[in-house]
């Protein structure tokens, strides 16, 4: 145990990727925002179904069936607790995020939204959490507006009054940044909306893995996460509505398990949340995404928190120790992302030549090219934590850093 009451060693060891090599080299991964690695556990979940009972769901009466049926559900109720939602009716399986949202931008507002209305979200957002939005509004001739940021990257809490209007229909906005890092204060982002009866959706895609998420407390409308953001499998992920909602809302897919009975004249839909889960699902990765729930649940998020927000501190003067670095993303609220330029050197050779020393970290836009713009770059060179990384991998990266900036010296 160290002295944040991690056990790092032991988490360090769940993770077989942690054991591999690059190059010769232990890996070091810093890459968590784009994909975290998956602890064992995960793995043998996702194979248990594979290996044991890969059958499938809700329509069979053998035991196999049945056994993945309450495998599939369990984990709904996993999720159901891990975000503390009312109701498992309130747990839709998507593919992710961004399916997520586009559900909500095709579900929720299309059918009711009108020209002239307005969706609002914020200047650091993802593109999954702009794109959706954009589509509605050339399909129905609505307008998106954008909250902006100050310099470190923060959100101007105090203009978020003056963007919700009675033209508002619905507020979307990101918890916690890829790009820069920044936690947005949520609560009261969603308080002011609600004020004005404004919807308000979440995009919990990088808060999930970082900070507790209450979705009762927070009283937001819907929240979305992928499972690969929080050491789950790809391809999964979890859009959370309010019932009052997704009751009124019509399916986005038809096919099969979203019905209670179809005829030719006539089809009547099934209940939550199964009207939205059309066809065969990502079973074994719903049966995994419970595994990785119940792991991080066994660490303990406010424990994953406190370590991780070390280890950011640490990272933060280390980088700072490079010269001609800066940090891109200074909010003071922040965590698990360490953005940063480092001119004259290309954040893609950056990257390439750390990768070389063993380190992995993403260079680019980070599909928030608004927020490049913003800063008047083209890209930045992003190091991201997870619960198993080490202030002694953070030297790695700075060394490596130093080692880039002498080639190019
Ligand atoms: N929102 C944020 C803040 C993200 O970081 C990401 C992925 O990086 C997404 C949405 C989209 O997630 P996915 O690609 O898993 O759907």
């Amino acid at each position: 145990m160290d002295k944040l009451n991690i056990n790092i060693k032991k988490i360090r060891s769940d993770f077989p990727v942690l054991r591999e090599k690059v190059h010769g080299l232990p890996l070091v991964y810093l890459d968590n925002a784009a994909t975290t690695l998956r602890p064992q556990v995960v793995v043998d979940a996702l194979a248990g179904y594979y290996l044991r009972y890969s059958a499938n769901i809700h329509r069979g009466v053998h035991a196999l069936s049945e056994k993945a049926t309450a495998e599939y559900e369990k984990s709904r109720r996993t999720v159901k607790d891990f975000i503390h939602a009312s109701s498992t009716a309130e747990i839709i399986f998507t593919r992710g995020t961004t399916e997520s949202i586009n559900l909500v931008a095709q579900s929720f507002c299309r059918p009711s939204f009108k020209p002239d209305d307005e969706i609002v979200v914020t200047a650091m957002e993802h593109h999954s959490n702009i794109v959706p939005w954009q589509i509605l509004c050339e399909q129905v001739g609505c307008r998106l507006k954008v909250i902006p940021m100050n310099d470190k990257g923060e959100l101007i809490l105090e203009r978020v009054d003056s963007f919700l209007t009675e033209r508002t229909q619905l507020l979307s906005i990101v918890y916690l940044s890829n790009s820069l890092g920044t936690i947005n204060p949520v609560q009261d982002v969603i308080d002011k909306a609600h004020q004005k009866n404004i919807p308000v959706f979440v995009d919990a895609a990088q808060a999930m893995s970082h900070c507790p998420i209450d979705v009762q407390t927070l009283d937001c409308d819907f929240l979305a996460f992928s499972g690969h953001k929080i050491f789950g499998p790809s391809g999964i992920g979890v859009l959370y509505g309010k019932e009052k909602w997704l009751e009124q809302m019509p399916p986005y897919q038809g096919g099969g398990d979203m019905i209670s009975s179809v005829t030719f004249e006539k089809t009547i839909y099934n209940t939550l949340p199964y009207k939205f889960e059309a066809g065969t699902p990502h079973i074994a990765g719903v049966i995994g995404l419970g595994a990785a729930l119940e792991y991080v649940q066994s660490v303990g998020l406010d424990l994953i928190m406190n370590y991780e927000k070390d280890l950011l501190d640490y990272g933060t003067k280390a980088l700072l120790s490079v010269p001609d670095l800066k940090l891109i993303g200074t909010a003071s609220n922040k965590a698990s992302v360490l953005s940063f330029i480092l001119p004259p050197i290309h954040p893609h050779d950056i990257g390439t030549l750390i990768d070389e020393e063993g380190v992995a970290i993403r260079t680019g836009h980070h599909c928030t090219q608004p927020v490049m713009k913003f800063f008047k770059i083209p890209a930045t060179s992003r190091a991201s934590v997870a619960v198993y990384n080490t202030k002694e991998e953070i030297d790695l990266l700075v060394q490596a850093l130093f080692k880039a900036k002498k080639i190019f010296d």
